[in-house]
């Protein structure tokens, strides 16, 4: 069977084709107004708007509507109505108004708001995004909201990302203005998320009460084989992964999502899917059902998608790669232009962002921690936790000669009257990229590389808009006072490079001279989430969040509350279920082997008096006293579990899951991944990291 892909691309979306063809002209062009300078939708057409997209929806098979937010969860959340309304006897109409369009209401009080909303006051607000396209999914036509608490406070991670868009906008036309650029309207926010993520089969998954309370092993010896050979990167997809691969794209074609490239990852059973970038809010939503589509489309295939940052230890862990650039007209900003003008231009785009990185590093790494990235960034795989930028050879000797005052003597390059070496030309290489570094400049392109697979990418895209919005806002203020703007940006230039080179680092961000390296330079360093949190709230974050409009002061202080809250909550479930897991399978396990192999040697025995027993004797042996150390890891981390959960203030909580919990889980681990080794296959009770890793 062909399909036809450009028919069935957006099929499901109410995106500007749909928009121009099904609303009077007046109303399309308000809304198409709306949704590219404002926020808010004239009251006036809601009716209309919401009728249209009724119709298109019920047409699609639809039924029901919901309003879609992003509670600070992480995930997704929807409540859904039916459209039905009742008319005289027994009758029903199909009805959807304006006002149900713009404006939700929900219980919202199971969701976390970092005190933000007292309890009397359960009620959150949903408000329609016209800026992010509804779709219909399910038989559900679905309105992308933004999701307040009663007094207007953000209760979601949609809210401050739009605000960041704004701030960056803004801040952006003034420098293009300065530019003499007075036709862009507004700046174009553009990422393209690549998303890794490990699939299971599900009848193997169903067994390891680990996956499914926790989405990590937890315990599992290594396999004979890992990633060592690199066979299975790029290499052939199996039948079965193909199968499944084909069936997501066409779900996300239908859903307008571009997943253009998939391929295989380094670990075993490790594959990624690549998207076409969009705008950021688009971005945003589009990874989100990325990733629902993975789960749902797996378990068609008798599989389940693991989108953990570490499900497996000693192979990689899945991250998320967040590709970021500007464009103004449909330009991109980060490419270095031809003409002189052109080049200034991107050498101060790029001037600000190096700055908006160093002066945040803080900031970014906190917008990436969370429990299981922990397993991740600084074990050498991932970016270390250490925030740093690479810029590439050519890039690197221009910027020092910039600072230093010195003739560039890259291929073909000429100084310009300036006294600035113009940029050079790029080739798009991918065999030079560095791999370990943090935060790349890809070409034409920023690819922040420190995310985790399983999180939104709404919070690092706002750290990163805002930070930006804030060196674009301080250059504006400097060049529109300036006598010449010609000497002043060059000099701008100059010192921002000058005042933020430390951040540049092009070596191998895994070594441990590195490390050094970045402590002597000042950088920071904030190893586990716990370390990260505790730098959210210092006076010249709240100062930037606060100043450019994207979140108040109260709005991050119930962030960092969650924060906190959440990182207890995930290590308290992982501790239970090591504790669950080991009493109640891995030592009964162990247990009964040992009974087993005693018995064997007492049959032994009985038959022949002067039999060796050696091996049932140096196994029973081993295995008691590993499981007496697993037996008493079990017992301590009980104790450590009950007092961490006991303890009220949030942080101290978090601190204490980090110090104390941790380190016994890992002990505890040791212990049983040490019997797996030496108890005979059959009587372990859970499928082993060759499983399932190799047998999908
Ligand atoms: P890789 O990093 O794996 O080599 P690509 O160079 O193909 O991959 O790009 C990866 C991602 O970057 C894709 O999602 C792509 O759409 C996105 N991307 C490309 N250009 C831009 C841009 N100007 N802004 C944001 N994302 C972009
Ligand atoms: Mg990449």
């Amino acid at each position: 069977m062909t399909k036809n892909v450009s028919e069935m691309f957006g099929a499901m979306v109410f995106n500007d084709d749909v928009m121009r063809e099904r609303l009077p002209k007046e109303v399309y062009k308000s809304l198409i107004k709306t949704m590219a300078t404002g926020r808010t939708i004239d009251p006036s057409i809601a009716d209309v708007v919401a009728n249209a997209m009724k119709d298109w929806a019920v047409e699609k098979g639809a039924t029901h509507y919901t309003h879609w937010f992003q509670p600070l969860t992480g995930v997704t959340a929807e409540k859904h109505d039916a459209f039905i309304s009742p008319v005289g006897n027994c009758k029903v109409v199909m009805e959807f108004s304006g006002k149900e369009l713009i404006h939700g209401e929900s219980d919202a009080s199971s969701f976390p708001s970092g005190g933000l909303r007292a309890t009397f006051e359960a009620r959150g607000y949903t408000a329609w995004d016209p800026a992010s396209y509804a779709f219909v999914k399910d038989g559900t036509l679905y309105i992308p909201t933004a999701f307040c608490s009663y007094t207007g406070e953000a209760l979601d991670s949609k809210t401050p990302l739009l605000r960041s868009m704004d701030a960056l906008n803004a801040q952006a036309l003034r420098i293009l203005r300065l530019f003499g650029d007075n036709s862009t309207k507004r700046v174009d926010i553009t990422v393209g998320a690549e998303q890794e993520y490990f699939i299971i089969d599900k009848s193997m998954y169903d067994r390891r009460k680990d996956l499914v309370y926790a989405g990590r092993t937890l315990f599992g010896a290594p396999a004979p084989k890992g990633q060592e050979l690199e066979d299975h990167y790029f290499g052939p997809l199996k039948t079965r992964i193909a199968a499944f691969m084909s069936d997501l794209d066409e779900a996300l074609w239908k859903m307008g999502i571009n997943a253009k490239t998939k391929h295989n990852e380094a670990a075993p059973a490790q594959h990624e899917l690549a998207p076409i970038y969009a705008t950021t809010n688009i971005a945003v939503d589009q990874n989100l059902l990325t990733m629902e589509y993975m789960k749902k489309i797996a378990e068609k295939h008798g599989l389940v998608c693991l989108l953990h940052e570490k499900p497996y230890a000693g192979v990689n862990g899945s991250g998320k790669h967040n590709n970021w650039s500007l464009s103004a007209n449909g330009k991109n900003l980060l490419d270095p232009g031809k003409t002189p003008e052109d080049n200034i231009k991107f050498l101060l785009i790029l001037a600000a962002i190096v700055k908006a990185v160093d002066d945040y590093q803080d900031l970014m790494r906190i917008s990436v921690a969370y429990a299981g990235n922990d397993h991740r960034l600084g074990a050498g795989e991932a970016p270390p936790a250490i925030i740093s930028i690479f810029v590439g050879e050519e890039l690197n000797a221009l910027i020092n000669s910039i600072v230093e005052n010195k003739t560039y003597h890259g291929a073909e390059q000429r100084m310009m009257d300036l006294g600035i070496p113009s940029v050079p030309v790029f080739r798009k290489d991918t065999t030079d990229r560095n791999r370990t570094s943090p935060f790349a400049f890809t070409g034409n392109k920023f690819e922040f590389r420190m995310l985790g697979s399983s999180q939104n990418i709404a919070m690092p895209n706002t750290v990163l808009n805002t930070a930006v919005a804030e060196s674009f806002r301080q250059f504006a203020d400097t060049l529109e006072g300036a006598e010449s703007f010609d000497a002043a940006v060059a000099k701008l230039i100059k010192d921002t490079f000058s005042a933020h080179r430390r951040i540049l680092f092009d070596g191998n961000g895994y070594s441990e001279k590195w490390e050094k390296e970045a402590a002597r330079r000042g950088l920071s360093n904030l190893r586990t989430s716990v370390d990260a949190y505790k730098a959210f709230m210092a006076p010249k974050n709240v100062a930037l969040f606060s100043s450019l409009g994207v979140m108040s002061e109260v709005e991050m202080r119930s962030r960092e509350e969650i924060y906190f809250e959440n990182y207890s909550k995930i290590v308290n479930i992982e501790a239970l279920t090591m504790i669950v897991m080991a009493s109640r399978d891995y030592i009964p396990a162990v247990e009964g082997y040992i009974a087993q192999i005693a018995d064997t040697a007492a049959k032994k025995k009985a038959v022949c008096e002067d039999v060796s027993c050696a091996v049932e004797k140096s196994i029973i042996r081993r295995l008691s006293e590993l499981n007496a150390q697993a037996f008493s890891a079990v017992e301590r981390l009980r104790e450590a579990e009950t007092e961490a959960s006991s303890i009220a203030n949030a942080k101290e909580r978090a601190e204490c899951y980090c110090s104390r919990v941790l380190p016994l889980m890992s002990e505890l681990r040791a212990a049983v991944d040490a019997m797996e080794t030496l108890t005979a296959s059959k009587a372990w009770p859970v499928p082993t990291y060759g499983d399932m890793m190799f047998r999908v």
